[in-house]
Formats: C-alpha cells, sequence, structure tokens
C-alpha cells in the first residue's frame, strides 16, 4: 500500500505524544526529529523536509490553546495540517474554457501513465461533470500509442481523433480542435510524445504543440513510484513548459511517498489528480486533506 512505511512511523511518533496533558518542548524537539527521520525515509525532498520540520516546530511550540483538544492533540492536528497545506491545501478543480473547447494538453515521460490518464480524464469529465471529450492521438513516435489510445476511446465510447504515425504532432493538435468545435465537443485532450528521458526534441515539440493550440491545462503525468526522479522530471517540464498540474500515477502502488509529498512545494504546481490503478475509471481528483489523513491515520 502507498504510503505503508511512512503511516506506520508517523502514527507511531503521534501516539506516542496523543495523551499527552502537557507537551514539553523537549517532547516537541523528539517528535520532529521522528517526523524528518521518517520522511527521508519516505524519499521526500531534504529541503522539503527541512521546511516542513521547522514549520511543524514552530507552530507546535508556540501554539495556541484550543479547549476541545489535549495538548498532545494539537500537536497532532498541525502536523496534519502542514501535511495537508504541503500537498496543496484545497483540492484543486479543472479549467472550463470562455469558448470551449477547454483543451487540455498531456505531457510526460514514457510510461509514466499518460496515455491512461488521458482516458481515464476523458471518462471522469463525462462522467463527474457532464462533459463530451474528444481525445487526441498526438503520439506518433511511440510505437502503438495511438493504436492504444483509439482502444481506449473504444473501450469508452469516446472518441478519437487521430491521423495515424505519420502525420505531424501540431497539426494533429490543431485539427482536433477544430474537430471539436465542429462536433460540439467540450473538452479536447491531447496525448502527446513521451521519451525515456527529459530531451530538448521532446521539449521543443511540446512548446509546438503548447504554441499552437494554448491549452487551458497542461497536465504532467507523473509515476509515484520514481519518488525524487518523478519531482526532477516535474522541475524540468516545469520550467520549459509552464505545467498548470500534476497528475501523480500508481498511488495504488507501494510508493513511499516522497513524490507526492515534494512535487508541490518544489515545483508549486498543484497535483490535480490520484491514479488509483489500470482501469480506465480509477482516476480521483487529489485530495490533500484526505492524503495526510491516510498517512496519520
Ligand atoms: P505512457 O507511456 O505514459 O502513455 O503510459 P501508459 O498510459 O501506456 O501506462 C504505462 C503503464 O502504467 C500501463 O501498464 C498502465 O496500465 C499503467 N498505469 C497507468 N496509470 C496507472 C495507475 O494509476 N496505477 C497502476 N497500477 N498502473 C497504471
Amino acid at each position: 500500500m502507498a504510503f505503508e512505511g511512512l503511516a506506520d512511523r508517523l502514527q507511531s511518533t503521534m501516539k506516542k505524544i496523543t495523551g499527552k496533558g502537557k507537551v514539553s518542548e523537549q517532547d516537541v524537539k523528539d517528535m520532529t526529529r521522528e517526523v524528518r527521520l521518517a520522511l527521508l525515509e519516505a524519499d521526500v525532498n531534504f529541503k522539503v523536509v527541512k521546511d516542513l520540520v521547522k514549520r511543524i516546530k514552530e507552530r507546535a511550540v508556540g501554539q495556541e490553546v484550543m479547549e476541545s483538544l489535549t495538548p498532545g492533540q494539537q500537536v497532532i492536528k498541525v502536523v496534519r495540517e502542514e501535511l495537508t497545506e504541503l500537498m496543496g491545501g484545497e483540492q484543486s478543480t479543472v479549467a472550463v474554457a470562455d469558448n470551449p473547447p477547454t483543451v487540455i494538453m498531456m505531457v510526460g515521460l514514457q510510461g509514466a501513465g499518460k496515455t491512461t490518464t488521458g482516458g481515464k480524464l476523458a471518462n471522469y469529465l463525462r462522467k463527474k461533470h457532464n462533459r463530451s471529450p474528444l481525445l487526441a492521438a498526438a503520439d506518433v513516435y511511440r510505437p502503438a500509442a495511438v493504436d492504444q489510445l483509439e482502444t481506449v476511446g473504444e473501450q469508452l465510447d469516446i472518441p478519437v481523433f487521430s491521423k495515424g504515425t505519420n502525420a505531424d504532432p501540431v497539426a494533429i493538435a490543431r485539427e482536433a480542435v477544430e474537430q471539436a468545435k465542429a462536433e460540439h465537443n467540450d473538452y479536447v485532450i491531447i496525448d502527446t510524445a513521451g521519451r525515456l528521458h527529459v530531451d530538448e526534441d521532446l521539449m521543443a515539440e511540446l512548446e509546438q504543440i503548447k504554441a499552437a493550440v494554448t491549452p487551458d491545462e497542461t497536465f504532467l503525468v507523473v509515476d509515484s513510484m520514481t519518488g525524487q526522479d518523478a519531482v526532477n522530471v516535474a522541475e524540468s517540464f516545469n520550467d520549459q513548459l509552464a505545467v498548470s498540474g500534476v497528475v501523480l500515477t500508481k498511488l495504488d502502488g507501494d510508493t513511499r511517498g516522497g513524490a507526492a509529498l515534494s512535487i508541490r512545494a518544489v515545483t508549486d504546481t498543484p497535483i490535480k489528480f490520484a491514479g488509483m490503478g489500470e482501469k480506465l475509471d480509477q482516476l480521483e481528483a487529489f485530495q490533500p486533506e484526505g492524503m495526510a489523513s491516510r498517512i496519520l491515520g
């Protein structure tokens, strides 16, 4: 299960403090030391951990007294709030363009789950927001990516705009938006090419697509299992493409939590969705508070 090690450690740390009728500065020190180690072990970015622990310490020592909670419980409340804030605080929303269609561009490295997530997102928008999306197959390099998206479209009964693998991705994206206008699809979700590593050709192409269709959202899909690599990838993509949101995939796996807990703070980009399995209905709006509760019990 995701966050298992982190959850175990933090929960046992919190247990030590929860019943305390009086929390000394030494108690807070001990607690934050354990929190720090647990987060580092979970592969959370070093600077993120440092800042978080500093905030928890400041607030936990100087906290206001709430009568309904024991001092121990108040300290835990601080930790919960700070973890929630670290992951973005409020649950974020998806843009709606004034002039439809709303264009969403999906970017990310190969294998992160971009194509699957594009389909999941289309399904999500149809189901939860009653939208009528069009998927666009602009990943013309990865063998079978176009076929894969078409299969996803068939499974979901959602249309896919495709011109095979010999067409120009920029033209595909542009024409997909035109078709969506003509067919009254209110969202276009563009699946773009990924590579095994961030490289200049990839970024140049994505920039061209972005310039051609000026997406309302650029969603970066990252594999949460890759920990700090995911954070580095997010930084690169964000520097070049000004990503508007992150989708963390494979949160159903046994990820330690480093990506989920670091990405927002490092890139200042909200985590919008979480992939919770391979099936096309396994996409959830990312809920920082729910995630913090999952970690702290
Ligand atoms: P792309 O190369 O980025 O387009 O990646 P794909 O969409 O082809 O996904 C790569 C693999 O990850 C596939 O086997 C997907 O089924 C799998 N995958 C994608 N998202 C998730 C997820 O949230 N959970 C799990 N367990 N697998 C996922």
